[in-house]
Formats: C-alpha cells, sequence, structure tokens
C-alpha cells in the first residue's frame, strides 16, 4: 500500500448520500485499498450544464497497492455496479467518482489525466479536499490546495452539511 491517492464522489440522482456512502464503502471493502480519511459531505450547485439538481460531493483520502490505471477500473466498476446511467457530459448522475491526485505522479493517456483536469476550478473538489488535506499540493501548479481554494474563482454555492454521513 505504498501509493496516496484522493478520489472525489459526487451525485445528483436518487438517494445521493446513499450513492456516496455506497461508494465508500465499496472502496473500504476493496482489498486494493485502505480509506484513510474521507471529508463531511457538501451540497453544491451544479457546474458545467446547469438545469439539473443540486450535488452531493466529498472525498477521501486513501492509501493504495494498486497502480493508477487499476484504480480507476475499479471506480469505474464501481460506478457501473452503483448504476450510473449518464445520458450526456455533465449531465445528472447517480455516482461520479474521479480520481483527482494520484501521489505526485502527472499522467496524460487517453483514459485517464492526473491530476484530474477540471479539479483547481471547481469549489466542490477544493473544498472537501482542503477538509482532509489542506497542504496536499497540486504537482503541476505546484500549489497546496488550500492556496489553490483561496484563488478559485468558481462562485457557485457550496454548503458543509452539518449531519453525519450515513
Ligand atoms: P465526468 O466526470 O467528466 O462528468 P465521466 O465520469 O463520464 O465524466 O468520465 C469520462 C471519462 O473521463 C472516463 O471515460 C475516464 O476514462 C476519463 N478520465 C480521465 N481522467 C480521469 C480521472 N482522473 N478520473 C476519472 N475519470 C477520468
Ligand atoms: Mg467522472
Amino acid at each position: 500500500m505504498h501509493n496516496i491517492a484522493f478520489i472525489g464522489f459526487g451525485s445528483n440522482k436518487g438517494d445521493r448520500k446513499k450513492a456516496c456512502s455506497d461508494a465508500i464503502t465499496a472502496l473500504d471493502a476493496w482489498s486494493g485499498c485502505r480509506v484513510m480519511k474521507i471529508s463531511s459531505f457538501y451540497e453544491s450547485e451544479p457546474w458545467g450544464y446547469e438545469e439539473q439538481g443540486l450535488f452531493i460531493n466529498c472525498a477521501a483520502k486513501i492509501e493504495t497497492g494498486a497502480d493508477a490505471f487499476t484504480l480507476l477500473a475499479f471506480l469505474q466498476a464501481t460506478e457501473r455496479r452503483l448504476g450510473k446511467e449518464k445520458e450526456f457530459l455533465w449531465g445528472p448522475r447517480t455516482i461520479d467518482l474521479d480520481l483527482l491526485f494520484f501521489n505526485q505522479d502527472v499522467i496524460d493517456a487517453p483514459g485517464l489525466k492526473v491530476p484530474h483536469p477540471f479539479l483547481h476550478q471547481r469549489r466542490f473538489v477544493l473544498e472537501p479536499l482542503t477538509e482532509i488535506e489542506p497542504s496536499w499540493m497540486h504537482p503541476v501548479f505546484k500549489q497546496p490546495v488550500e492556496k489553490l481554494l483561496q484563488q478559485v474563482s468558481d462562485t457557485k454555492k457550496i454548503v458543509k452539511l452539518a449531519e453525519a454521513r450515513t
């Protein structure tokens, strides 16, 4: 388990909190990784395509023995198992699992870009990341996530939910 990765979770269809919780449970149950930290749940306005319901978002820090491609394959299998059927880019989805960071690696492969290419523009990713690991460095911008959050121009509303995660 010598790699550290951060995963972003999002859902705006069906039971949104349950979908995120089920995805965390799936990661936790997978022998390929150990969940180290989980952020609060946040409720956020949609980004990109705006005529859709509010999202629940959160982030997790994991330790994994898998490489980034194997981890992405696991995330995609979990999305399918939890019923992701997205009709169009940035449209409503039951669950979206994004690989945000993998160590300090920079990957630019056809099916996998790491760090996730939009994370520095999205408050709904930077807020939960900053909650769990404010000093984590973005390997391309050479800035910690808390700094990226201070600088982000995204004005979409995001609210940290007080209730305990279920
Ligand atoms: P989005 O999250 O942008 O709404 P999807 O979840 O449907 O869209 O992902 C679309 C594609 O993004 C997937 O086919 C996947 O291969 C690719 N992808 C590239 N980099 C990443 C990453 N870091 N994490 C998750 N998916 C990624
Ligand atoms: Mg995705």
